[in-house]
């Protein structure tokens, strides 16, 4: 019987926020897998001090803060040296959690221009890029709150269902260039934010609450993007892949 693996060699990947979290896993992955990768970190200061102890010619690292409509335009102006990107995994993203009363529209742009207005852009460019080498897999990472909610999340929630709407949208686009585009939806994950945000006991009372009771790892989250990204996946498209133990079923 022969052995299944996805194999990314050859393959060109960029992953936003791919310093920490589950981007930084999805990062990992795809390197395993054998792709060259390129991901980005908010501070300038960081992502010289990575390209310069980087002695991996599979990696590379660019600065990015899509809150920052400048950063955002060089970051594209930087991409134009890339020829071709083959996945475009939009991984970035911010959660402020306040009641919509209690927020403000500087909250409101700041998420939105991350969460939405960022992967928006990112995929016109690169699309475009993906459209001549007719080939393309855009993978957008969005949330559990992209299908449910709660008091607290209604920017975030906005984002996410954006996302979703994005995400669709390019899948019919893009569909006949041979470009296929989901959105995966983690539920609770455990990354530094997660555990810096909940206190021991916050995080059992939700691990409790979840069918599977646990949180999930990043790396959890990063097989199934690898898996969509690949050349194994030919015929999803368009789909929002919700990764949560089962806790938006019950
Ligand atoms: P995280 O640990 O906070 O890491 C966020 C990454 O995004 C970092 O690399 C960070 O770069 C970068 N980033 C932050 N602000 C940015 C900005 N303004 N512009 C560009 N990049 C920025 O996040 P995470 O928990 O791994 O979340 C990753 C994605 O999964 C997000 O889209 C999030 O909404 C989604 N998600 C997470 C969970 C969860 O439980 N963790 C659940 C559902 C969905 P720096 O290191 O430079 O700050």
């Amino acid at each position: 019987m022969s052995k299944v693996a996805i194999d990314l060699r050859g393959k060109n990947a960029l992953i936003t926020g791919g310093t920490r979290g589950i981007g930084a896993a999805i990062a990992t992955l795809f390197h395993d897998a054998g792709a060259n990768v390129i991901t980005t970190g908010t501070s300038p200061e960081s992502i010289i001090k990575l390209n310069t102890e980087n002695i991996d010619s599979r990696k590379s690292y660019l600065t990015l803060n899509l809150s920052k409509q400048k950063s955002v335009d060089s970051f594209l102006q930087e991409l134009k040296s890339f020829d071709i990107i083959d996945i475009l995994i939009n991984n970035a993203g911010v959660n402020l959690i306040n009641n919509n009363t209690d927020t403000n529209d500087a909250d409101y742009n700041f998420t939105m221009d991350v969460n939405v207005k960022g992967p928006y852009r990112l995929a016109r460019e690169i699309s475009k890029k993906m459209i001549k080498n007719r080939y393309g897999r855009i993978v957008n990472i969005s949330s559990i709150w992209s299908s449910i909610t709660r008091p607290g999340r209604s920017l975030y929630t906005t984002s996410k269902f954006a996302v979703v709407g994005l995400t669709k949208s390019l899948a019919v686009e893009l569909g006949a260039h041979n470009i296929l585009v989901n959105s995966v939806g983690p539920g609770f994950t455990l990354t530094e934010l997660t555990r810096a945000n909940n206190t021991i006991a916050e995080l059992e009372n939700i691990s409790s609450k979840i069918p599977l009771k646990r949180m999930a790892q990043p790396s959890e989250i990063a097989n199934i993007v690898l898996f969509l990204a690949s050349d194994l996946n030919t015929y999803i498209t368009g789909q929002n892949i919700i990764i949560d133990g089962g806790y938006t079923i019950v």
